[in-house]
């Protein structure tokens, strides 16, 4: 039996009182904001009670982190969650982690793409179902930092749109530290904007994180990657 830890309970429902604030504040339908909660560091047993609050989206940033739990949580069907891979993707991973994500959030380059969309035509194109991407943008002058350099990202997204098992469905990216995020976050919104010049549907906006979630909110995010807010410190990883 899975025992709920009530400072869990209240730190989830006090993180979604704050987005529904955000929201209204904004102008906007709370409803269109999706809380993505991360994961990492923590064990199954925490992703197991988050489920039982109602959690259905969860995010992880490494493979193998990822694929373990998946599989640990494979007995635990109902309901299913949906995972978000919110990490910087290597080439040789994007079979495991297409077998185990829903949605990827971090694709900055077109051979991550082309890795992504090799691992589901292995399946058989018309077998499986189409993966939801976002495109990382780097909000920082730092190429080390993941995501497309803004000046690439219509090429990046055209290429995407080519990928036949590819969903393209908006973009990503990380507040730089040393800036204040309002601002990083209403450049975000015009990428999001010229992204879709080219792919008119592609309307997700992957933005804000515990220290940021209700300026995301403001400039238009529609997926919140909270950890901490939610999970409390992350242990070390060991
Ligand atoms: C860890 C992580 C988060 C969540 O960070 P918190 O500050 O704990 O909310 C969000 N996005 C990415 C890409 C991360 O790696």
């Amino acid at each position: 039996m899975v025992v709920v830890d009530p400072l869990l309970a209240g730190r989830l429902a006090d993180v979604d009182a704050r987005i529904d604030d955000a929201a209204r504040r904004a102008g906007r339908d709370p409803g269109d904001v999706t809380r993505i909660v991360v994961t990492k560091f923590h064990p199954v047993s925490l992703i197991e009670e988050l489920a039982v609050l109602g959690v259905r989206d969860v995010g992880e940033n490494r493979q193998q982190e990822l694929s373990g739990k998946v599989a640990e949580l494979h007995s635990m069907r109902e309901p299913p969650l949906r995972w978000h891979f919110i990490g910087q993707a290597q080439a040789n991973k994007a079979r495991a982690i297409r077998a185990a994500a829903s949605v990827v959030h971090s694709i900055d380059r077109e051979r991550i793409a082309d890795a992504f969309d090799a691992a589901g035509q292995a399946d058989g194109v018309d077998a499986a179902p189409l993966l939801d991407v976002l495109i990382q943008v780097n909000l920082t002058d730092d190429p080390a930092r993941g995501g497309v350099r803004p000046d690439e990202l219509e090429a990046l997204a055209t290429h995407v749109r080519g990928c036949r098992t590819l969903a393209l469905r908006g973009v990503m990216a990380v507040a730089p530290l040393g800036e204040e995020p309002a601002a990083a976050f209403a450049r975000l919104a015009g990428y999001s904007e010229r992204l879709r010049t080219v792919a008119p549907d592609a309307d997700w906006i992957s933005a804000g994180m515990t220290a940021d979630f209700p300026a995301a909110i403001s400039y238009g995010a529609t997926h919140l990657r909270i950890g901490s807010a939610i999970t409390g410190p992350r242990p070390a990883r060991d």
